[in-house]
């Protein structure tokens, strides 16, 4: 099979047919071999008949429609990873259901992915049509914060729209609200060959968007929990025994100076602030203990680690 098509929605029952059928004539234009797969993320419209009824009146012998419906409402990400398991294609591609994204990029991307030899493309709302003041402008800032942090030159990397080769979905983890980064998942997998194309974008014919302002802040936080997962993730001791340590041995060279001193000043017969009373110490003090709870965090976490089913997992290239 040529392709995957994977469609999360919530709530997209009057899109989905004009979805599919614009699918479906693109493919067939271009004698794809594909299957849809729509992910049901607990709809509470009638989504979920209508995916129904159009598997049960697909007759073309290339195409399949395929469904899965959760049972409640578990997010985006959620939906992806169900999707991501599911795929038999050997280019995987993602798209909104809202109509957003247009099947009319599907031909590119698959030709980018198959020729090019991209490991995962991903596309770019150039010209967007949402709203200028929530959504356009924060997520441009978004972009560039994402830009630096992980490295990859993307200016949309939550553009629902994407491709990936087979390889890579079978061997990332979509989990929590990750969707937004799969392109740093990959990298950080090793998929290292990430493109981008410029994609039309739509606006949003029925219903209303599913995700609000808050998406920004999870957004930043995501962000900030892979970047230390990336980093640190494997070695936590690398960052807590190592700021611990540090802050230990400055307090405790603080307290011998603050009580140094203070010897220094009775050996003397010269009038001195009281050791407890003096800020120093105390501040000194707290370094010490709080050097000695990082240390002991990051030796827990070590612990944990390593009980972890998944402390060895490689990704192996090939094998000769
Ligand atoms: N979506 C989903 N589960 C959710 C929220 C959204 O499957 O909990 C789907 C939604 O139906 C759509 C896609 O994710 O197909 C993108 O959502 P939306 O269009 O609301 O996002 P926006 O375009 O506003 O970024
Ligand atoms: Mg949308």
């Amino acid at each position: 099979m040529d392709i995957s098509i994977i469609v999360p929605l919530y709530n997209e029952a009057e899109s989905l047919p004009k979805l599919y059928e614009w699918i479906a004539r693109v493919m067939k234009e271009n004698k794809f071999s594909y299957e849809v797969i729509f992910v049901n993320d607990g709809s509470n419209d009638n989504s979920w008949e209508v995916i129904t009824s159009l598997q049960a009146h697909n007759t073309d012998k290339n195409a399949s429609v395929r469904g899965i419906c959760f049972r409640r409402n578990y997010g985006k990400s959620a939906a992806l990873y169900c999707g991501f398991k599911a795929a038999q294609g050997d280019v995987v591609i993602t798209m909104d259901a809202d109509l957003q994204d247009s099947p009319d990029e599907i031909p590119e991307l698959y030709r980018m992915i198959t020729e090019d030899g991209f490991d995962l493309v991903s596309g770019w709302k150039q010209k967007r049509y949402d709203n200028a003041l929530t959504k356009n402008l924060p997520s441009k800032l978004f972009n560039a914060t994402a830009r630096k942090v992980t490295g990859i030159q993307l200016h949309d990397m939550n553009c629902g729209l994407k491709a990936y080769r087979k390889d890579v979905v079978k061997n990332i983890e979509v989990f929590s609200e990750m969707h937004r980064y799969i392109p740093y998942l990959a990298k950080n997998a090793g998929f290292t060959k990430i493109g981008e194309k410029v994609v039309q974008h739509r606006k949003r014919e029925f219903g209303t968007s599913k995700f609000g302002i808050n998406r920004f802040v999870n957004g930043y936080l995501d962000l900030m929990t892979l970047w230390f997962l990336n980093k640190f993730g494997k070695q936590p001791m690398h960052f807590f025994g190592l700021v611990g340590s540090l802050m230990f041995f400055i307090g405790f060279i603080a307290v011998l100076v603050v009580g140094g001193m203070k010897l220094y000043a009775l050996s003397h017969g010269v009038q001195a602030m009281l050791v407890g009373v003096n800020p120093y110490f105390h501040i000194a003090i707290l370094m010490m203990i709080l050097g000695c709870m990082l240390f002991l965090a990051g030796f827990l976490a070590e612990l944990v680690i390593r009980n972890s089913p998944s402390r060895n997992d490689y990704l192996i290239k090939e094998e000769i």
